[in-house]
């Protein structure tokens, strides 16, 4: 419900008794705003390929059909739309689940190394074609109690973020380290930085420093978002430090084993 009430008041006048409830309207309504500002943003973002995939369809029922190299052209435009429409929808599906708080957590205790590795290898292959370098420190095995799945999706965000936003020949390094009852994680690049003014919103949905960057490598705006519910879902932190052109750091802090007792 879009209410936030402050405490309910007792207030007695001449023997009758009256329960007064605030409402903060500030709050109903940043949040009306901020719900509005969420559905302009999906519409926008679903029209953008929609009206490329139209336009180059029509035209290439038009005539352009009949010359193979514009036919190629324009169905390799309407391929790469799609897969951002595909990739749009998934993010989008996965946010709604997560922020419903339908999202069950399939909790396993895993080695830390074993999941890293198999995370890395999904995009090692890519880091290696656009000339960067990938470390992964991990300074010892040891458990750790997550699931699975969503965390190799926190990882991958952040790996695919690290190796969109870092110029060739560039590196990215992933340590990894143990406390006595956390675990930290730090995703470093050397790559273009984020203003200091732009830090504290990379988390909010469709937000981007850069909206064509983040287009051109097939950012959907939502990556950032979904991983700071992911690692909130987890009981975990997460911060980010960054200096333009120099470099950005993501650090995230997780309890070894969950509370199952506990919130969240
Ligand atoms: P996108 O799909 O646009 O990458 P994200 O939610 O993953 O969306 O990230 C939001 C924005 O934060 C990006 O558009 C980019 O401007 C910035 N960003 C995220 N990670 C990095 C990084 N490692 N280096 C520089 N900028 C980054």
């Amino acid at each position: 419900m879009l209410e936030a009430n402050l405490a309910p008041m007792w207030v007695e006048k001449n023997g009758v008794g009256v329960v007064i409830v605030f409402h903060d309207l500030t709050a109903i309504r940043r949040l009306e705003q901020l719900r509005r500002d969420f559905v302009a943003n999906v519409s926008h973002e679903l029209k953008t390929p929609i009206t490329s995939i139209l336009g180059f369809a029509e035209t290439l029922l038009d005539g352009a059909l009949k010359d193979p190299d514009t036919c190629r052209e324009f169905l390799k435009i309407i391929h790469d739309e799609s897969l951002r429409l595909q990739r749009l929808i998934g993010d989008l599906l996965d946010l709604a689940s997560i922020e419903s708080k339908k999202l069950h957590l399939n909790l396993k205790t895993v080695f830390v190394d074993s999941l890293i590795q198999s995370a890395v290898k999904t995009i090692e292959d890519q880091v290696r074609a656009k000339g960067q370098r990938l470390e992964v420190h991990i300074e010892e095995p040891f458990e750790i109690e997550v699931d699975p799945d969503r965390f190799r999706q926190i990882i991958l965000n952040l790996l695919s973020n690290a190796m969109n936003y870092t110029p060739q020949g560039g590196s990215i390094t992933l340590d990894v380290s143990r406390e006595p009852h956390r675990f930290r994680l730090k995703v470093t690049d050397t790559g273009v930085g984020i203003p200091p003014e732009d830090l504290p919103r990379i988390f909010e949905r469709f937000y981007r420093v850069d909206k064509a960057r983040s287009r051109d490598s097939g950012g959907t705006g939502l990556g950032l978002a979904i991983v700071k519910h992911l690692v909130e879902v987890h009981n975990g932190e997460i911060d980010v430090k960054s200096k333009v052109g120099t470099g950005t750091t993501f650090t995230l802090s997780f309890p070894l084993k969950q509370d199952r007792d506990g919130p969240g």
